[in-house]
């Protein structure tokens, strides 16, 4: 049976408004919940007047007092500039909300779900990473904000789980793209596909050899709820991505050849601490999610750049 009510925190965002179209399609009530730092209404304007949809302005930095089932907590800025920008506002995001969605959880023993990250892996030594290693992170670094806050929130579900009995799950979310993605928001998917659009010089970073691994956001969402209807018990984290790997120079040549662009290759410096290589092992997702990912990169890539044609031209 499908619950009666579920909380989105982070609803209006890239992730968060994907999430809020599958749930409201499959028939259930959604409470949309957003402070609109990176998040914007035009995510969701296709939900709005639907008898099963409700969007509030809210940050999750407060308390919230409301009646729902089950709660995903999506609610974080997730691109490095925007998580940079007000870095104590990001931990405090990170951490005091998550303390405020678990409250709310436990008082109307809600299951809750939390959007953890690769970013817990740090700079990693171990690849392709499974969730049994504990990650190379900077704890004073320019990413640490969102890394430490993401790695404090894990912390915190957990202490909930084993001190208050709380019905948890945490998933570890890797680079995600698709439509919706923020076109300023600084991240690799969205910055090369706009910059070759307009004809404008492809930023690589560094050299071009550090490696991601990018998942399609469909996917991505089917694997967030398979893992919120998990079986009671199974708390994770488990890993979520896609576990096809590029160098940031062979996923801007993707672009180019894709876009037919006449855009230059050119490098910039590499921020600091930028991960090196990132892939995640997702065998705990098969067995216990029987989830893996479907849509190919350059299928995605091709969706992906319709939307930003589209929202270019507007
Ligand atoms: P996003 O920036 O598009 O969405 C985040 C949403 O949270 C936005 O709508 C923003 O306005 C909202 N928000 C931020 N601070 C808030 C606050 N204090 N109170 C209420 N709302 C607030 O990012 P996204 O890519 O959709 O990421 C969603 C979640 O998934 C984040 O928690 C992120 O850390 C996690 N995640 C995403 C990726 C990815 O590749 N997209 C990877 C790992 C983890
Ligand atoms: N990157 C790049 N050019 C850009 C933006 C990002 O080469 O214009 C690189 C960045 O240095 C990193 C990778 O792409 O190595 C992924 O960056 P993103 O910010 O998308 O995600 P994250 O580093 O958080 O995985």
């Amino acid at each position: 049976m499908l619950e009666r009510k579920v909380l989105v925190t982070g609803g209006a965002g890239f992730l968060g408004s994907h999430l809020c179209d599958r749930l409201v399609e499959r028939g259930q009530d959604v409470l949309c919940i957003d402070n609109f730092f990176t998040g914007s209404k035009r995510n969701v304007e296709q939900l709005l007047g639907r008898a099963k949809f409700e969007l509030m302005r809210h940050d999750v930095t407060f308390p919230l007092y409301v009646e729902v089932d089950r709660i995903f907590n999506l609610a974080c800025p997730a691109s490095p500039i925007h998580y940079q920008l007000d870095p104590v506002q990001t931990t405090k995001t990170t951490v005091h909300g998550a303390i405020n969605m678990l409250g709310l959880a436990k008082r109307v023993k809600a299951r809750i779900l939390q959007a953890s990250t690769s970013e817990v892996y740090g700079d990693p030594e171990v690849h392709p990473q499974v969730e049994s290693y504990w990650g190379r992170v900077n704890c004073i670094g320019p990413r640490s904000c969102y890394d430490e806050g993401k790695r404090c929130a894990e912390t915190l579900f957990f202490d909930y789980q084993r001190q208050h009995a709380l019905d948890i799950k945490v998933i570890r979310i890797f680079n995600t793209y698709g439509p919706r993605m923020h076109p300023n928001d600084g991240r690799v998917v969205s910055n090369f596909i706009v910059q070759a659009l307009r004809g404008e010089d492809v930023t690589i970073y560094g050299d071009g050899s550090q490696t991601r691994s990018f998942c399609y956001v469909d996917d991505l969402i089917d694997g967030m709820l398979r893992m919120m209807d998990s079986e009671t018990g199974f708390f994770g984290p488990v890993n979520i991505g896609n576990p096809g790997e590029f160098t940031m120079r062979e996923l801007a040549e993707h672009v180019l050849s894709l876009t037919g662009s006449k855009s230059r290759l050119v490098n910039r410096p590499l921020p600091a601490d930028d991960p090196k290589q990132r892939k995640p092992d997702i065998s705990l997702a098969g067995s216990k999610l029987d989830w893996k990912p479907k849509v190919p990169l350059v299928d995605g890539l091709k969706e992906t750049i319709a939307y930003f044609k589209r929202l270019l031209a507007s």
